[in-house]
């Protein structure tokens, strides 16, 4: 039977026509020109471009953490320009999860508090968020080291708890800034099959900035910002 369904109802993530300069005067940079781009339900994209490109400040207008100069970013079917700082605060809570290429725990708490976190600020009960913290725990086989605090953990560990922080809440879309660009190449590895494994088991949208070729040639689609513009590339 055809899927009559409009291609819009799948769009998860959409930029259109964003910009975004930085700098005043003559030393203006145009870092997004034009920026149109849509990422689908369940789908994988790696963005690899080299740094200074936009890479960060593009994850960050998709995000929410920026506002572009132009264009328009719709999450959800939501357009995101319209709405309030606490409007924006809410979508980026509830539909976006978001990886750092550091960690950014919480230091004084234990890996498996900070994945309840985000869960505990969205209303859900300490029991209803220790389950799901734990059973992420399990999936990312770091299941012993819940009571641990980052400090005690190493980096390949820290990051598998990021993850596991960036999707407790089931967000509609992952954004990943090169999530495994300060890990040794085997522990990127590792790290990055992890995240796969648990983006394409819940069918979560990613956008994954990576340097890594091998691993970008693992996401269904590869992009590169050439210009200020995205462009699909064959990795
Ligand atoms: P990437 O993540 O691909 O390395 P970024 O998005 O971090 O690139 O940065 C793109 C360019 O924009 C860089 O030249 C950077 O110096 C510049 N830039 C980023 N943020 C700012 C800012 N807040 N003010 C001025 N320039 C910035
Ligand atoms: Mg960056």
């Amino acid at each position: 039977m055809r899927n009559d369904k409009p291609m819009q109802s799948r769009t998860v993530l959409s930029l259109t026509g964003v910009e975004r300069h930085y700098g005043q005067g003559e030393t203006v940079l145009n870092i997004l020109k034009d920026v149109n781009f849509s990422l689908r339900r369940g789908e994988t994209v790696a963005l690899v471009a080299p740094s200074g490109t936009g890479k960060s400040t593009l994850l960050h207008i998709a995000g929410l953490l920026e506002h572009p100069d132009s264009g328009e970013v719709t999450i959800g079917g939501t357009d995101c320009g319209l709405l309030s700082e606490d409007e924006r605060t809410a979508i980026r809570r509830g539909s976006i999860g978001f990886v750092y290429q550091f960690h950014h725990l919480l230091p004084e708490f234990s890996a498996l508090e900070n994945i309840m976190m985000p869960q505990l600020i969205a209303g859900l009960s300490r029991k209803e968020a220790e389950e799901r913290a734990s059973q992420l725990l399990d999936y990312m086989r770091i299941g012993h080291r819940g009571d641990h605090r980052p400090a005690e953990l190493s980096g390949g560990e820290q990051q598998r708890v990021a993850i596991a922080r960036a999707v407790a809440n089931a967000p509609l879309v992952l954004l990943a800034d090169e999530p495994t660009g300060n890990l040794d190449p085997d522990t990127a590895s590792y790290v990055f099959s992890a995240l796969e494994a648990l983006v394409r088991q819940s069918g979560l949208a990613a956008l994954i900035a990576t340097h890594n070729h091998d691993l970008a040639r693992r996401m269904d689609r590869c992009v590169t910002i050439s210009d200020g513009r995205i462009i699909d590339f064959t990795a």
